[in-house]
């Protein structure tokens, strides 16, 4: 039976990034980094809108975006002189409609408390920014000046898994089929192929699928995945100051190279886990909600072509739509990295450094994430973002 100091279940963004953090901190034990879809075809990672924003409203998700953005700005000097992820600055644009703008008021304030470069405009001002907008029943919008944008997602996870190979990290291809546990410990995994490994800790990055890993270790996580899908389209005209805009409704657009992406507007209500299987797009939503309202709120997207589209999972955490991040109280060597229901991209970066720094130094310095401990879902007390896009 192999023996490992750090198991990391999942390879894709979170687990990379904890794997790389580790290193980076002087953790010298080994680590093994466990994946059972080397090509991330259905990873949240590789399906997601690949964006970062500092439009939050608690005050730790913007230090997480925060941190990852500082790294963003010295990806070269991380990672090596190739290192390019296509970082393109150009702003989110989060509108409201006449109910929405004191909620959008007190965000912006959390946000420029914590130094974010974030505008607040009325309908007026923003027609004026952005000729190509319908500032129709708009009370307000928050514009992001620079710190958010968009990137190459899989060149990011490329970017850390390339460092890992030389970081003496073992990767291994397999699933995870079951946890052991000694009272209040784990002692080790077991792949769907029968090989075991002993763990003197393991850690959950599975993604969507992280709440039933949690239950192989026979710990509660309200985590289930949910379809998100993502529509590409043709437009005739290029709008070259467009910013990721957010609609009052929650549909989203943003350009993607010549071409842009689209989405949203879920209805959440009564809405259950999906199919972890289920990947098909949902047209209906494109044609019912998204198309018309992009009209409405752009109308040079009236005449627009769609293109292909593709669905992925968000990590939905039930209780709060935030993160769930550290050990659990109990079980103290498995620890959660988990719910970050649609904005995990983007902090990824940060919960690596994070987590890395409890382990290694037995406390957080960068960013303190204790108010993302699992305690909470014991408690039932949510703590609770707002801007879930
Ligand atoms: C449509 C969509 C749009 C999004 N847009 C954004 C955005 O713009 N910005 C942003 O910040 N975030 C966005 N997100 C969210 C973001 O993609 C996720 O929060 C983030 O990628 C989570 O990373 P992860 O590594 O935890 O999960 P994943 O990328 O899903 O990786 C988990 C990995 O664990 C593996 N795994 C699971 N179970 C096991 C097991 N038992 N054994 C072995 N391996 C296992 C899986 O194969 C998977 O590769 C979006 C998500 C979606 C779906």
């Amino acid at each position: 039976m192999a023996s490992t100091d750090i198991v990391i279940i999942g390879g894709a963004i979170v687990g990379a990034s904890i794997a790389w953090f580790l290193r980076e901190e002087g953790f010298a034990g080994s680590i093994a980094l466990i994946e059972r879809d080397p090509q991330f075809t259905c990873s949240a990672t590789t399906l997601s809108a690949a964006s970062i924003r500092q439009q939050f409203s608690i005050a730790e998700n913007i230090r997480l975006s925060r941190f990852t953005l500082g790294l963003f700005r010295e990806l070269k000097k991380r990672f090596g002189d190739d290192a390019d992820i296509g970082f393109r600055e150009k702003g989110y644009l989060i509108l409201a409609g006449p109910e929405g703008g004191s909620i959008l008021e007190a965000n912006h304030a959390v946000q420029l408390a914590e130094g974010a470069d974030i505008v607040l405009e009325d309908a007026e001002t923003l027609q004026k920014r952005f000729a190509w907008l319908s500032a129709k029943g708009l009370s307000a919008g928050a514009y992001g000046r620079s710190g958010e944008g968009w990137f190459d997602a899989h060149a990011l996870l490329m970017l850390f898994r390339k460092a890992l190979k030389q970081r003496n990290v073992e990767m291994i291809t397999g699933e995870v089929s079951s946890i052991r546990r000694e009272g209040d410990r784990v002692t080790g995994v077991t792949l769907a192929d029968g090989e075991s490994i002993d763990a003197g800790l393991v850690i959950n990055a599975a993604g969507p699928n992280a709440g039933r890993v949690a239950a192989f270790a026979g710990l509660v996580l309200p985590v289930e995945p949910r379809k998100r899908s993502v529509f590409v389209f043709e437009a005739r005209e290029r709008f070259e100051d467009m910013p990721l805009l957010v609609d009052p409704s929650g549909v989203w657009v943003r350009p993607e190279g010549s071409v842009y992406i689209t989405g949203g507007a879920e209805n959440e209500d009564g809405e259950g886990p999906a199919d972890p299987a289920d990947f098909d797009p949902d047209w209906s939503l494109f044609e019912e909600v998204v198309w018309p309202t992009l009209a409405a709120r752009i109308p040079a997207f009236e005449a627009i072509r769609p293109g292909r589209a593709w669905a992925g999972h968000y990590e939905y955490n039930t209780l709060d739509q935030n993160a769930v991040i550290g050990p659990h109280p109990e079980v103290q060597n498995f620890v959660f990295a988990n719910g970050f229901s649609g904005h995990g991209l983007q902090q990824a970066p940060a919960v690596g450094k994070a987590l890395a720094e409890l382990i290694v130094h037995g406390a957080y310095r960068t960013v303190d994430c204790s108010p993302f401990a699992w305690q909470r879902i014991a408690d039932g007390r949510p703590f609770r973002e707002l801007n879930v896009i």
